[in-house]
C-alpha cells in the first residue's frame, strides 16, 4: 500500500508519530493509501522548518521571489493531468472536472507572479515641511493553512502561493482524506527552486491543526472547511492571538424569477447542484422558483437530471462521480429517504444507486425535492450531496426574504431577463458572492472569494487583493529630512497646529 508522508524543510520525511489514516478509491471502496498522521513533536518540525526558512525568504528579493514562481507555473501547467489524476484517485471528481480545480488555483500562481505590482506601497510627499509619508506592506512569518478535502489542490493553492509570494513561509495541513495532491504540489514548487522549508506540507488530523493553532511560532492562519470547524479554529486562533480567516460551510440559493430563460436556468441548476457530486462549497442545493414557474422549472430539471452519466472519475464518459466515503454517501441518502416525511415531494430519489463492476463504490444517484419546507432537514443543513430542494415563492421580496433568514451566506445567484431586478438583488442579498444568470459565481483570482454570516468567520475573504492584505501587515513610515539650510525646529510640546 502507498503511504503519504509529511514534506518538511524540501524533502520527504516519514510519519514517526505511529499513527496512519485510510485514503480510499472512492469509486472502487478500496483502501489505497495510508497517510501520516502527525503527532504535535511533528508540528513542532514543520514549524521549525518554515520559521528556519522565513529568515532568509522573508527578506528575499521580489525578483527572486516571482522567478521562482514564474517556473512553479510553468511546472504545474505540464503536470495538470497527473495532478488531476490524484485529485480522481482520492476524491472521486471526474477527470475533467479535477483538471477545473487545477486550472482555478494555477490562476492564483498566476495572480501571485505579479506580487511585485500588488506589493507596490504607497508615497505621500512633503506632508508637511520636509516631511514625506510612505505605507508599506510586510510579510507575518510563519502562515498555516488547513484545507478541506473537496478540492485538495485548489484550496491549498488559493492560499500558499499569495502567503510565499508575500515573505511569509507556510505550513499546510491538508484534508486527510485526499493527501496525495498535496505532496506533488510541494515537490513542484521545490522543483521549481523554492527553498527549503518555505512550503511545508504537514498531513495530520485533530491533532496537528490543534498543534497549530497552539504553535507560538504561527503568526496566522487561513482555513476552509466545514462551518462548525471553520467557527472553532476562527475562536481558538484568535484566542492564541493569531491573524485568522476561516471560510465555512454553505446552503447556496438560486432565485428564479418568472420572466427567466427557464431553459437556461434548468441547466444551470443541474451543472451547479450535481457537479462534482454536490460536494463543492458553492454548489447550489436550494432553487427559490418565484410566481407560477415552479412545476415548469422542476420538470426540466428532472428531465436534465435523468441523463447525467454516473461512473468512476477517470472514464471519459462519466459526468458525476461517487462521493468521498460510505458514511458520508449514507449520511447523504439519509436526508432523501426523511425528506417526505418532512413534507417535500421526492421527483428524483437517487438513493441506493450503484454502478456495474464498482459495487463498493461510493455512490449515489441524483436526487431533486420539490416543495421542501424551511424547517426540513434537507433544508436546513448542508447536505453536501447530488440532492438538490426546490422552494416556492410568491414574489421576488417574499423569496429573497427566505434566503436572507439563511445561517450561510456563501454563494448566490438570481436567474431574470429583468436587469432593475437583477441590480436590486445584488444590493439586498445577504451574501459574499452574487451571480447574475452565473450559478457558481466562484470570484476570478483577482477578485477575493468569500461568504458572509456562517460561511466566513473573519475580516478577510481569500485570495485577490483581500488575500494579500491577508498575508501582510501594513506598516506607515513618517520621514523628516531637513534642508541642510534649515535652522533647528526647536522645542514644541503641542501637536502640529
Ligand atoms: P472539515 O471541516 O471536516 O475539514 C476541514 C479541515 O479541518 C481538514 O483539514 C480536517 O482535517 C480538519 N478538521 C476536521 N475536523 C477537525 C476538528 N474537529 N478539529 C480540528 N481540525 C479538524 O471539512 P471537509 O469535510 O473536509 O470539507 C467540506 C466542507 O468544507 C463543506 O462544509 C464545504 O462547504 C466546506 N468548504 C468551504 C469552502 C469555502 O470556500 N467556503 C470551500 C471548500 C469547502
Amino acid at each position: 500500500m502507498k503511504t503519504v508522508n509529511h514534506w518538511i524543510g524540501g524533502k520527504t520525511v516519514e510519519g514517526t508519530s505511529g499513527n496512519y489514516g485510510p485514503v480510499t478509491d472512492p469509486a472502487t471502496g478500496a483502501v489505497t493509501t495510508q497517510v501520516a498522521l502527525a503527532s504535535l513533536e511533528e508540528v513542532d518540525a514543520a514549524v521549525a522548518a518554515a520559521k528556519d526558512a522565513y529568515a532568509t525568504w522573508g527578506t528575499s528579493s521580489l525578483a527572486a521571489r516571482t522567478a521562482v514562481l514564474f517556473r512553479y507555473r510553468a511546472l504545474l501547467d505540464a503536470r495538470r493531468d497527473d495532478i488531476a489524476a490524484l485529485i480522481t484517485a482520492e476524491h472521486g471528481k471526474v477527470h475533467s472536472d479535477a483538471l477545473g480545480e487545477v486550472a482555478r488555483g494555477l490562476e492564483i500562481v498566476e495572480l501571485a507572479c505579479g506580487i511585485t505590482t500588488q506589493l507596490k506601497g504607497e508615497l505621500s510627499t512633503q506632508v508637511s515641511s520636509r516631511v514625506d509619508v510612505s505605507s508599506i506592506r510586510q510579510s507575518l512569518g510563519v502562515v498555516a493553512g488547513i484545507t478541506p478535502f473537496n478540492f485538495p489542490a485548489m484550496v491549498p493553492m488559493w492560499m500558499f502561493p499569495l502567503a510565499i509570494a508575500c515573505g511569509n513561509t507556510f505550513v499546510l495541513k491538508p484534508s486527510e482524506k485526499d493527501p496525495s495532491a498535496a505532496n506533488l504540489l510541494a515537490e513542484l514548487a521545490a522543483e521549481a527552486g523554492l527553498p527549503d522549508g518555505v512550503l511545508n506540507v504537514l498531513h495530520g488530523d485533530k491533532v496537528a491543526v490543534d498543534g497549530l493553532l497552539n504553535h507560538p511560532d504561527v503568526a496566522a492562519v487561513s482555513f476552509v472547511g466545514s462551518t462548525p470547524i471553520a467557527r472553532y479554529i476562527h475562536t481558538t486562533a484568535s484566542a492564541n492571538g493569531k491573524r485568522v480567516q476561516a471560510l465555512g460551510g454553505a446552503k447556496n440559493h438560486m432565485l428564479v424569477l418568472p420572466d427567466a430563460d427557464l431553459d437556461a436556468a434548468a441547466d444551470a441548476a443541474v451543472s451547479a447542484a450535481y457537479g462534482s457530486a454536490g460536494e463543492r462549497c458553492m454548489a447550489i442545493s436550494a432553487v427559490v422558483a418565484v410566481g407560477a414557474i415552479g412545476d415548469e422549472l422542476v420538470a426540466r430539471i428532472k428531465e436534465r437530471a435523468e441523463k447525467i452519466k454516473i461512473g468512476p472519475g477517470n472514464d471519459p464518459t462519466s459526468e458525476m462521480g461517487p462521493l468521498i466515503t460510505a458514511a458520508h454517501r449514507d449520511k447523504v441518502a439519509s436526508y432523501v429517504t426523511g425528506a417526505a416525511a418532512q413534507g417535500a415531494d421526492v421527483v428524483l430519489d437517487g438513493t441506493g444507486y450503484t454502478v456495474d463492476g464498482f459495487q463498493d463504490g461510493h455512490w449515489i444517484g441524483l436526487s431533486l425535492l420539490d416543495h421542501v419546507s424551511t424547517d426540513s432537514d434537507a433544508y436546513k443543513d448542508e447536505i453536501f450531496g447530488p440532492v438538490l430542494c426546490v422552494l416556492r415563492a410568491e414574489t421576488y421580496e417574499e423569496g429573497v426574504a427566505l434566503m436572507n433568514a439563511s445561517p450561510f451566506g456563501n454563494g448566490t445567484a438570481i436567474f431574470t431577463r429583468d436587469g432593475g431586478a437583477a441590480r436590486r438583488f445584488q444590493l439586498e442579498i445577504e451574501a459574499g458572492m452574487v451571480g447574475v444568470n452565473v450559478p457558481i459565481p466562484v470570484p476570478v483570482g483577482y477578485h477575493s472569494f468569500g461568504g458572509w454570516k456562517d460561511s466566513l468567520f473573519g475580516d478577510h475573504h481569500i485570495y485577490g487583493n483581500d488575500g494579500v492584505h491577508f498575508y501582510t501587515r501594513g506598516k506607515v513610515v513618517t520621514t523628516r529630512w531637513p534642508d541642510p539650510a534649515d535652522a533647528p525646529a526647536g522645542v514644541d510640546l503641542g501637536f502640529p497646529r
